[in-house]
């Protein structure tokens, strides 16, 4: 299965590691942007620490420059950022590591749903090349490798299951703007990879590994999701719960500044929170926190 559904004008689609690790420059994406493209305004460049911190200044020093859906995408990023100061680690070419500034037409209440607008679109564009990927709430795709032999780690690891994590995102509000990060894993082999939790889309049998192409289909897929949320929130609330694996299962949730959490992922409520049913019946909305999944209901 070989469909990015997207024309990047980006030529023929790329299918070997070799080819998808060629670097992103400006004049290979410059198909991206303009009238009918998914992004007004893309940035390249060939190395950042951090597209997010590097997005976040940038938008510090002119925020009229970046409007909805402008990008910075880093060939290489040398020091990306996780949730919590934790470090989102790629080797050169193997991912894509790209920023968005969002503007969300959304109450302010209701912006822990952008972080999900972002996961939904990231899964549903590894389900457009066949990887049937699901949303760990909040900030994670992954991937369900029990039936692998080449998705990495075999077997359960605590917290994760048989769940491999093939993105990660991560949004920072800045003023009426959110700077929304993803770090896709396009072609890294296990030994490239920081965590045995973690796979990429070449290890799970993905042969289209064109970033340029990944790059657009997620972008038209975010726009449109973000559209979605914005339209009817609450048909966007019910779609995503249909993605989200954590839903039905034992979670423990660590949770700052509060004791830990442990229940059944029940339902994700109209403002993004995660609603877990404690064993003493009461339902609590989780609005932030580390979830480790505790095995099927
Ligand atoms: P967790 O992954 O433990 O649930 P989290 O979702 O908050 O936490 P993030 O802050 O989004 O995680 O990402 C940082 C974490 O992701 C790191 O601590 C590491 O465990 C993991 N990680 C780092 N680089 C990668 C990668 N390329 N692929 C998969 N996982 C990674």
């Amino acid at each position: 299965m070989d469909t990015f559904n997207a024309d990047a004008g980006a030529g023929a689609p790329l299918h070997s590691v070799a080819a998808s690790r060629a670097a992103l420059t400006a004049d290979s994406l410059a198909s991206l942007t303009g009238e009918h493209a998914a992004l007004p305004l893309l940035v390249v460049t060939k190395a950042s620490p951090s597209t997010n911190s590097e997005l976040l200044e940038a938008l510090a020093v002119e925020p009229d420059a970046w409007p909805h859906m402008s990008a910075l995408v880093a060939d290489h990023q040398t020091a990306g950022r996780g949730r919590a100061g934790r470090e989102w680690l790629t080797p050169e070419g193997a991912a894509l590591t790209v920023s968005y500034v969002l503007r969300p037409r959304l109450p302010r209440e209701r912006w822990g749903l952008v972080p999900l607008v972002v996961g939904l679109a990231a899964v549903k564009t590894m389900r457009s090349v066949g990887i049937e990927a699901s949303l760990k709430w909040p900030n994670d795709v992954v991937v369900n490798c029990a039936d692998e032999t080449e998705g990495g780690v075999k077997g359960d690891i605590a917290g994760w299951g048989s769940m491999r994590k093939i993105a990660g995102i991560l949004c920072e509000v800045y003023e009426d703007a959110v700077v929304a990060g993803i770090g896709v894993n396009v072609s890294q082999t296990r030994a490239e990879l920081p965590v045995p939790h973690a796979t990429s889309m070449a290890m799970v049998g993905v042969r289209l590994l064109d970033r340029a192409l990944l790059l657009d289909a997620l972008s038209r897929q975010l726009a449109a999701e973000i559209n979605s949320a914005e339209a009817d929130p609450d048909a966007f609330v019910a779609e995503l719960a249909s993605v989200t694996c954590t839903l039905g299962r034992q979670v423990l949730v660590e949770r700052t500044g509060a004791s830990p959490l442990t229940g059944v992922a029940e339902g994700i409520g109209a403002d993004g929170s995660l609603t877990v049913r404690t064993a003493a019946g009461e339902a609590v909305a989780v609005t932030a926190g580390d979830v480790r999944l505790r095995g099927a209901t």
